[in-house]
């Protein structure tokens, strides 16, 4: 049997043939028309006017960031629960990350303590340049008490949109949030250029410049001319050639990883002790991943343990995310709260959940986690 992974790319016929007019006609990097018509199709997907193909959503992070003049001395309020890149771009910048804790309602960062960090910050006469939400395993963050408190102060807020491509909040596209989103394309999210990313905002202006930092900031000139210090993150053509093949097919497999979400709790929350990452009313997520949570009270294994049997049937799982507060790089840190995050780590299993998870696949997995959580149950004396 064949190993079943986390969330492996999904590359079907339209992706090859893309390509394949990308090498034929010779245009294979650096820019091109595939990478102009994937930021026009993409930014018509999310609703917004413009965006810019990028190596990575890192760098399209790092970017957003440039772009609000967030430097050294600044601070950046970054949710703790999230992948590093969304820190460590405030890193690249100079600025200092601030992190804050998760609402359990929807794993996102708790709008409230955003409101209580920033007012306190007016009182000391000095804001953060700016809040990152990041879109957690594919559903939105609170966004209604985001914009409005953000907005409200004059704090830039970004969207880390990378989990998240075909989610909706409140009817409105993931990535449309704050004043810029940020998509990556990396091979384990919802689409794939194998590595990549977007970045997309109405600023007009805004999105020119990024073009113009990702391409060395080349000043309009017939030599090289150079007023400012730019990066090499443009996206190639041959990628965003892949990138459209896969955005042709996005719905489906936005549609399939919920479809596998539904099947693993019908399938398993009867177990006890077993609970799932909330589905926040007003939000479609994408369940990037499925996160199961295991409460050590009941469930009769630990998410070590169920990781472990599950790799013993050739099956990938993985924990939920590390808090960054508890990364050994951030020591020290400031940070708000942090026990709700703490607590998703310590009890959280992410599940295969790839839009081309077989459905017999999906049963092997099932059948494998109940022989765990179900086999050896024990009432407590
Ligand atoms: C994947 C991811 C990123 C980084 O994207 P890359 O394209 O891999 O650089 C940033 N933030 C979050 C939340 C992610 O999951």
């Amino acid at each position: 049997m064949a190993r079943i992974f986390l969330s492996p790319p999904d590359v079907g016929p339209d992706e090859r043939e893309l390509l394949l007019d990308a090498v034929d006609s010779n245009w294979v990097s650096p820019l091109g028309p595939h990478v102009d018509a994937f930021e026009r199709e993409l930014a018509a997907y999310v609703g917004v006017g413009h965006a810019a193909a990028l190596s990575s959503g890192t760098a399209g992070l790092h970017l957003a960031l440039l772009l609000h003049g967030v430097g050294p001395g600044d601070e950046v309020l970054v949710p703790t629960l999230t992948f590093i890149a969304t820190a460590s771009a405030v890193i690249y910048t100079g600025a200092t990350p601030v992190f804050v804790d998760a609402e359990p309602s929807t794993w996102c960062v708790d709008p409230a303590l955003v409101d209580t960090a920033l007012r306190r910050r007016v009182k000391a006469g000095r804001l953060p340049k700016a809040v990152i939400a990041v879109d957690l395993y594919g559903q939105c963050a609170d966004y209604d008490e985001l914009e409005a408190v953000c907005g409200e102060l004059g704090v830039a807020l970004i969207e880390d949109a990378a989990e998240a491509l075909g989610a909706r909040y409140h009817g409105r596209a993931a990535g449309s949030f704050g004043r810029l989103g940020v998509f990556s394309f990396n091979g384990n999210k919802i689409i794939t250029t194998s590595g990549g990313g977007m970045l997309v905002s109405d600023d007009r202006a805004l999105v020119e410049r990024a073009r113009f930092l990702a391409t060395q900031a080349r000043d309009p000139a017939p030599h090289y001319e150079h007023s400012t210090v730019g990066f090499n993150y443009r996206m190639s053509n041959l990628l965003a050639a892949v990138g459209r093949g896969q955005l042709r097919h996005l719905d489906e497999k936005v549609a399939r990883r919920r479809a596998i979400n539904r099947r693993y709790r019908a399938a398993l929350a009867d177990l006890p002790g077993v609970g799932f990452l909330p589905n926040a009313a007003g939000g479609e997520p994408t369940n990037w991943l499925t996160v199961i949570t295991l409460d050590p009270a009941a469930a009769a294994a630990t998410p070590e343990e169920l990781r472990v049997a599950l790799e013993a049937a050739d099956i990938e799982a993985r924990p939920a995310w590390k808090p960054m507060h508890l990364q050994p790089v951030f020591a020290g840190a400031e940070r708000l709260g942090g026990q709700v995050a703490e607590r998703i780590f310590t009890t959280g299993l992410c599940l295969p959940s790839g839009s081309s998870l077989t459905h017999d696949d999906q049963e092997r997995v099932i059948a494998t986690i109940r022989s765990v959580l179900a086999g050896s149950h024990q009432v407590p004396a």
